[in-house]
C-alpha cells in the first residue's frame, strides 16, 4: 500500500495528494469491544486519515490507561 502522506521536516505530515498539512481529526476506533474517539492527523481536503502504526499503537496504550483508571 502506497503511503498517501509524507513527513515534512520531521514535524508535521503533509498529504501527498493535496500537498496540504494534516490537521488533527477525530476518528472513531473500536478496541476491545468499546469504541473511542481518538485524535489522529488527517487531511481535511480529501478526508484521508493518517493511521501510523506507531502512532495508533500509542493511542491504544492511552486508551488502555483510561480503561485501567476507571
Ligand atoms: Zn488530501
Amino acid at each position: 500500500m502506497a503511503h498517501a502522506f509524507s513527513k515534512q521536516g520531521g514535524e508535521g505530515w503533509i498529504c501527498r495528494k493535496c500537498g496540504k498539512p494534516l490537521t488533527q481529526t477525530s476518528v472513531n476506533v473500536t478496541y476491545m469491544g468499546s469504541s473511542f474517539l481518538v485524535q489522529l492527523p488527517g487531511c481535511e481536503t480529501c478526508g484521508t486519515v493518517l493511521v501510523d502504526d506507531e502512532l495508533a499503537f500509542g493511542r491504544m496504550l492511552e486508551v488502555e490507561k483510561l480503561l485501567e483508571d476507571k
